[in-house]
């Protein structure tokens, strides 16, 4: 082959790798610039920076007793902080999500499949941890860097 044909096969190998990058780029999500969001139903309970040393527990649960409330423990090393939230249940739910870096996920979960607590979430594994009683895991792209994509 000439020379000339190395540089047509090269800038055609550029080109088709610049767009191939610009399609996944829409689909994946950076962790360093996304929020880890723990949601129940539309009701975002927490979000948290995904930062190297995070590691949180959270214990999320709805008591038989009073299928109104959302008790939410947040446990951050020795410190624990509790709230609640409002809601509309019809049945008691139980979620225990451990977050880290490399291995976000349930440790125990009142669904009746516990699919959620096959799975887990890292910075290369974006996908929401969804439960059929209605908690979520999930990222969202913070607003500076939903801009950035959308205006190059
Ligand atoms: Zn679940």
């Amino acid at each position: 082959m000439k020379k000339l044909d190395f540089l047509v096969i090269g800038l055609v190998l550029i080109i088709v790798a610049t767009f191939v990058g610009l399609f996944f780029n829409r689909f994946l999500i950076d962790t360093s610039k996304a929020k880890l969001e723990i949601v129940y139903k539309d009701m975002v309970i927490d979000s948290i920076d995904y930062k190297e040393d995070i590691d949180i527990i959270y214990e999320i649960r709805i008591y038989e007793e009073d299928l109104n409330r959302l008790e939410v423990k947040k446990k951050v090393g020795e410190i624990q902080y509790l709230s609640y939230f409002e809601v509309t249940s019809t049945f008691p739910i139980t979620n225990i999500i451990h977050v880290t870096y490399e291995h976000t996920h349930m440790d125990d979960a009142s669904c009746e499949n516990k699919i959620c607590m096959k799975g887990y979430m890292s910075t290369k594994r974006i996908l929401p941890i969804v439960c059929t009683n209605g908690v979520i895991v999930r990222f969202v792209e913070t607003k500076d860097h939903i801009d950035d994509v959308l205006v190059p």
